[in-house]
């Protein structure tokens, strides 16, 4: 169950963690899988069920809970509810890959505390809120309400930072995923 590697990205929404965790499952050298979540959020445009995330109801991701199906789940933002499940974690072991998720600060740190020493934790930090504001706008995917709910929680968010094995600030795309890439290729590599 903990032989392969847990790598775990969290930051705030909107900081660019998606777009650094997919450049990243490009990299071969790497064997990443991503760990797909479970949520009762809708679907953006460009979202797969069952590839972004297995997108749920409230009522299905509460009888997971209550079936004990999950390894952490969260209540991310009012009534949306986030979580990864065993069976995610069993899939990718049994096709040998390093697992990666796309975590909230939260959920990350209980990854962490369950795998100790088989996971490395990174938090991706936006350079300020008034680039992660933007991010988020041009993101083109949130109404302003969801944009403002975001930018008030990752303000207390950013203060887990401390809490990571390592905190890499998110201000040029490509040098960031190289940082990601070096420190992940060291742990997965590391005897
Ligand atoms: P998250 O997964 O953390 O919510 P995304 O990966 O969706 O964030 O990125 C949020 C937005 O910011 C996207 O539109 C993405 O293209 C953009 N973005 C990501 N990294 C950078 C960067 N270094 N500079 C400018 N824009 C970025
Ligand atoms: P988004 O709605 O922007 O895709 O994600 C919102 C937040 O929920 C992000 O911080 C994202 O990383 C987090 N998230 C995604 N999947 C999970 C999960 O399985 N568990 C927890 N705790 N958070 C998750």
């Amino acid at each position: 169950m903990k032989k392969e590697k847990l790598i775990i990205i969290a930051a705030p929404s909107g900081t660019g963690k998606t777009t650094i965790v997919k450049k990243l499952l490009s990299l071969e050298l790497l064997n990443l899988g991503f760990s797909v979540s479970s949520t009762t959020r809708t679907n953006r445009d460009n979202e797969i069920n069952g590839r972004d995330y297995h997108f749920l109801t409230v009522d299905d991701f509460k009888e997971k809970i209550l079936n004990n199906e999950f390894i952490e789940s969260e209540e991310v933002y009012e009534n949306i509810y986030y979580g990864t499940t065993k069976s995610e974690i069993h899939r990718l072991n049994n096709e040998g890959k390093n697992i990666i998720f796309d975590i909230d600060v939260v959920g990350g740190l209980n990854i962490k505390r369950q795998y100790p020493d088989t996971s490395i934790s990174i938090f991706i930090a936006p350079p300020n809120l008034n680039e992660l504001k933007n991010r988020l706008i041009n993101r083109k995917t949130e109404t302003s309400e969801s944009i403002d709910y975001r930018l008030n929680k990752a303000s207390k968010e950013l203060t887990f930072s401390n809490k990571y094995d390592f905190v890499i600030i998110n201000d040029n795309l490509e040098e960031a995923t190289e940082e990601a890439k070096g420190i992940i290729y060291q742990f997965i590599t590391k005897k």
